[in-house]
Parts: structure tokens; sequence; C-alpha cells
């Protein structure tokens, strides 16, 4: 392996409190050292910017909805091929991109570490293999827990069994963590189009609630002490009024640690059925007061989408209003799927408001730590448009004028029209892209430059356009090698599997067995993930429960 010493650059490491100073940082064999050695390579980055490697705490980019979603979408991708070359396979872009495209285009980005965030645990096979084919970058997942029969009937029963079962789960797929999305809702879609509207609505056929599901899972991946907490997407997401149900499913989960996804769309005020309007300043005060919860944006970017989601309703919900081709996929026992492509329109009245609760909660917000960076790829906006949402962040004058260009209704009822100054500064950037997605998910070797981190770094040209800057870094450095040189691929990477392992009763075995033999068309014994092609090599975080 190489040594490399990045001289002259303005480092902006905000976890070890580094904000812009001019210092070297040095790599060898993979880390960040002290000192690289006489002969390490030298890379001149006077005048420009120096960042960890960016992580992304929530997207989409493997397993049966994103395969599904390219199936659906071919037309989307005809335009955007990505043609081999010598160190390069070839793939398509667009808005769902195949693997090794998703691989490529986040590395050229300075993205290194990325999180998929909505894995069926009986599809962990296809999500591995999928990982396993997407380069350049570490790669962890999360598991959908929140509809799950076998937990609810555990769950029913009470006792300590959901603890040792979410533990089994993580072991038995390779999974990072745990996601609840929409608790409860899905199963009652599933069984007859309906959906839970509020915590305490019965989940049919069960005798247990919403709030039940987010109390047990929550409260397990608490006291297993896993590297990164519970994942929440709340019920009633997209629908007026929702941000009371957001609140009470903080205030549910309190005292345990939490982090809440694509927060804009549940930041909703107004009556189900009508007008949304904002609340995010709402949902921003609970959080102030409440340092052991985070949330990632979920913004909304104007042009085109595909909404991709475990929550079926809302994906019924969101055909009716276009009309337009859909997937719906249930998976047995465990989850459902839905998939729309969508546009956001920027004279629309609903998605403008959306565009800017986004911003506010951005804006609005007090601490960079407990907000980050998301658009919910490719749910709110493709991965891609990332740049242009630092701009919007980073430059007012930018955003003031994207403003004028949304419906004017909607930005009158966001608080974005009252002398919003506030300008994101880099080192704030450096927080809500890798540093505090990287603390969120307990990965203490990435998100930052101190001694013994992993060398995954981003060196951009400090350059006024901060979209430009964002789009097409100098430089970025993976396990320290340089992959990528002035907007070009130079070399490929696998990338690791990140996996957690949590200590569990594995008498949890005799309990699990028949409940599968009464419900799964898998057997028990058949569902774990074993082909160690798909589960080695991967880097294991330790739970600190265990
Ligand atoms: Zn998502």
């Amino acid at each position: 392996m190489s040594a490399i010493r990045i001289t002259g650059g303005a480092v902006h490491d905000p976890a070890n409190d580094v904000n812009g100073e001019i210092r070297d940082v040095c790599l060898r064999d993979g880390k960040v050292v002290a000192d690289a050695g006489p002969d390490a390579r030298r890379i001149d980055a006077r005048g420009m910017v120096v960042m960890p490697g960016g992580v992304d705490i929530h997207a989409h980019i493997a397993g049966p909805a994103v395969n599904a979603a390219r199936k659906l979408t071919p037309e989307e991708r005809r335009g955007h091929p990505v043609d081999r070359t010598e160190i390069l396979r070839s793939g398509t872009g667009g808005l769902v991109p195949s693997t090794f495209a998703t691989g490529y285009r986040y590395s050229l980005l300075g993205y290194t570490t990325v999180v998929e965030a909505a894995a069926p645990p009986l599809a962990a096979r296809h999500v591995l293999a999928e990982l396993r084919d997407t380069p350049m970058i570490d790669k962890l997942f999360l598991i959908l827990m929140g509809n799950n029969q076998v937990l609810f009937e555990l769950i029913r029963q009470g006792g300590d069994r959901v603890r040792d079962a979410v533990a089994w789960w993580l072991e038995a797929t390779g999974g990072y963590g745990v996601k609840l999305v929409n608790p409860g809702g899905i199963e009652r879609f599933k069984q007859s189009g309906g959906n839970v509207h509020s915590l305490d609505d019965e989940v049919t056929g069960f005798g247990i609630t919403p709030r039940q599901v987010l109390e047990a899972v929550g409260g397990a991946a608490h006291e297993l002490g896993l590297p990164h907490p519970v994942h929440v997407h709340a019920n009633n997401l997209g629908v007026a009024g929702n941000a009371d149900t957001t609140l009470d499913t903080m205030r549910t989960l309190a005292g345990r640690q939490a982090h809440f996804a694509h927060l804009q769309f549940h930041a909703y005020g107004g009556r189900p059925g009508g007008q949304p309007r904002s609340r995010a300043p709402d949902l921003l005060e609970y959080l102030s007061d409440h340092p052991e919860l985070t949330a990632d944006v979920g913004q909304v970017m104007f042009g085109p989408a595909v909404t991709m989601t475990a929550d079926g309703p809302v994906s019924a919900t969101l055909r009716d209003l276009g009309g337009d081709k859909w997937v719906n996929n249930d998976t047995e026992v465990e989850t459902g799927c839905g998939i729309v492509p969508y546009t956001y329109r920027a004279g629309s009245y609903v998605h403008a408001l959306q565009w800017g609760i986004g911003l506010e909660l951005f804006l609005l917000g007090r601490d960079p730590w407990q907000v980050m960076l998301s658009t919910d790829h490719p749910n709110g906006g493709s991965f891609l448009s990332y740049p242009k949402l630092i701009r919007l962040l980073m430059d007012r004058a930018y955003r003031e004028d994207q403003l004028g260009r949304a419906n004017q209704r909607a930005i009158r009822r966001t608080a974005l029209l009252d002398g919003l100054e506030r300008e994101y500064t880099l080192n704030e950037i450096a927080i809500i892209t890798r540093a505090a997605p990287a603390r969120r998910l307990g990965l203490r070797d990435k998100g930052h430059l101190g001694i013994g981190a992993d060398a995954d770094v981003t060196i951009y040209h400090d350059r006024a356009d901060r979209e430009e800057m964002f789009a097409t870094p100098r430089y970025v450095l993976k396990g320290g090698e340089v992959v990528v040189e002035d907007g070009e691929l130079r070399r490929s990477e696998d990338g690791l599997l990140l996996s957690t392992r949590a200590g569990f009763d594995p008498d949890v075995s005799r309990v699990l067995e028949p409940l599968f033999g009464d419900r799964y068309t898998v057997s028990f014994e058949h569902y774990p993930v074993r082909d160690p092609s798909l589960r080695e090599p991967t880097r294991v975080v330790e739970a600190r429960g265990s």
C-alpha cells in the first residue's frame, strides 16, 4: 500500500475541532498516520479544501426495491450509459444507477461510505449480492423490523425475546442496524389495503399497536447498544398534520437513542386530506431539547425522482396522484414495497412547500450534528443533486434566486422569506455530510481525519461556485489510494461491507423456529445467510451491550 502526504490544504475535520487550518494529512497502509515517511507521494493541496470522505446515512442503492425500480424505468436510464474501460465495468446511470455506476458516481462525488437504509431481512442475499457488486464505497444496510409478524408475536408475548430476536436477525443477515418503517401500517396495507393512522391503532390480528413496536424494537436496539440506534421512518409519511405523529413517536422513544429518517416528509401541519403547512420549527425545537435524537432531512429537489419505499400505502397514494406505472411488491411476513416514478415541480404548492420545509430544517436548526444531509435518494432526488443542495445551503443569493422560482404561496408559508441570512460554512458542510453521519452510525474510523481513521479523504478546489466545487473533487482517496483525480476514476476498489454483532441468548432459536414454521415459506434452517462470498470479508463493529 502506498504512503501519501497531502500538503498545504485547508483541513476541515470538525470531529477533531479542525476548522480550515492549513496542515498536512498523512496516510499509510489505509489509515491516517502521524507521518507518512520520507518516501511518501506528495499531493500538493495548496488552495484546496481537505475533508474526510463523505458518509451517506440514508439512501437506497441495493436490494429488491432498487432492482424493481431499475426494471420499472428503463426509459429513464437509456440515455445514461456508462461505458466499459480498462478499469471500469459498464452500466447505466440515471436516477437508479446500476450497481457499478452507483459506486462510481458516489466516488466521483467524494463519498466513500453509504448506508442502504431499507433491506427486507428475507432478501439479505440479494442485498448483499448487489452491495458486493457496488465498487468504490464501503457499505452497510439496515434491516426492516417494523412489520414483521414473528416479531409482532414476540412483542405481544412481552419479555426479553424481542432483544434476542433482533440480535439474531442481525447475525442471520449481516445487517448493520434496525429500521422501522410505518410500524404496523404496512402489515395492515398487506391485509386489507388499509393503514394505521395513530400510534394506538391496533395492528389487525396481532393485538399490538405501533407504539408497542416502537417501544419494543427501539428499546431492543438501545439495550443491545447497537452502534447505530433504531432508524425510524415514522407513521403517516406525507400526510398533512403528521408532525403530531412524529412528535408522538419522538416522545414514545424518549430516553432512547434514535435516528429519524427524511424528517422533511414528517414535518407537516394542517388536517389530513387538507393542504399541508410547515411545522419544521416545532420539530427542531423538540430536537434541540433532546440530544439523544438525530435526523436526516430527505430534501426534495425539483425535477425527476423515483419514490421507493417499504411504506406500501404511501406508494398507493402516490400512484393515485400520478396515475402512472408503479410496482407494489410485498415481502412475506416482513414488509412491503412500492415504487412510483415522480416529478417534483417548482410551481406546485405541495412540492414547493416540501422543498421549503427541507431548507427550513437545515437553516433553522441550531445543531448541524443533529440534522444531516440526505435526499432519501432517489425519493426526494438523486444523490447526484447533493452539490446543488450544498450550494442552496452555502450561497444565500443563489438560494433566494431559487426561492423566487418556486410556488410563492407555499414559500410565503415558510420562514425562508424572513430575511434568513444563514449560509453554511465549509465546516458545517463537513459535519452534515461526513462527521455527523459517521458518528451517528458508530463508525469510529470514519468521518474524521484523526490518527487511526480510515484513509478516506476528499480534496476539493476552493471554488466560489459551491455546486461546481462539490460536484468535481480534485482528488478522492479511498483506503489510502487515489481513486479519483479531476473527475476521472483512476482505479477500482471493492469497498468493505460493514456489519455489527450483538450478543444474544442462542435459545431464541427454539422460540423463533416454530413461529417461522407457521408463517414463512422459507424454512428456519435455510433462512440465515451463510454463503462466505456474501458474508466475507466484513468489518464487524461490536455492539456495546454485548
Ligand atoms: Zn428512505
